[in-house]
């Protein structure tokens, strides 16, 4: 993976979630940080999804969403950028998968692939993932990937307890 930054921006996926404290407020301060980064523009949001929790029993639902990026960021800059946001909203990892006020995973970054274990690329559970190819599909939904389009990987999944929230 190459760590200099790209001369020409590269479109990014961003899975967001939360199930900790106001949600809805952790989302908007997400989108808003992601759109102020350096050299990096929201090109587009999805709806948000009420979804079951995955991991440890007991936790609330989460909400989660998606976002489209146009960046020159590189990929490690923007991991790192991800983890200050969640930062920044009071993450705390305790448990694995437990309850969380934001989570931003980098789905996707151009085309590129990477097994490195601090950021793999695409990232790595997201085609078994209703929560976060539901909110994807708003915005990508013809992409291919693993030889499917994003809309065939979710309609393979179990959508069950995935409810999208009207907008206000
Ligand atoms: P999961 O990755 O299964 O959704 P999680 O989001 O709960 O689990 P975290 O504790 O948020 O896991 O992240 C653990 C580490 O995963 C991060 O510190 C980061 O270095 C690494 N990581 C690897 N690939 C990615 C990626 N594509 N996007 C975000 N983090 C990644
Ligand atoms: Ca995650
Ligand atoms: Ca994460």
């Amino acid at each position: 993976m190459t760590t200099v930054p790209p001369t020409v921006p590269v479109i990014a996926y961003i899975a967001l979630g939360t199930n900790l404290g106001d949600r809805q407020a952790h989302l908007d301060a997400a989108f808003t940080a992601l759109s102020a980064l350096p050299g990096t523009r929201l090109l587009a949001r999805s709806s948000l999804y009420e979804t079951a929790p995955l991991g440890p029993a007991g936790q609330q639902d989460y909400l989660n969403a998606a976002a489209k990026l146009e960046t020159t960021l590189a990929p490690r800059a923007l991991l790192d950028a991800c983890l200050t946001i969640e930062q920044a909203r009071g993450r705390i990892r305790a448990e694995r998968w437990g309850p969380r006020t934001l989570d931003l995973d980098i789905l996707l970054y151009g085309n590129t692939t990477s097994q490195d274990p601090h950021l793999t690329l695409p990232h790595p559970a997201m085609l078994n993932r209703a929560f976060v190819l539901a909110p994807l599909c708003d915005l990508a939904p013809e992409l291919i990937i693993a030889g499917r389009t994003l809309a065939q990987h979710l309609a393979l999944l179990n959508q069950t307890g995935i409810r999208r929230i009207p907008v206000a």
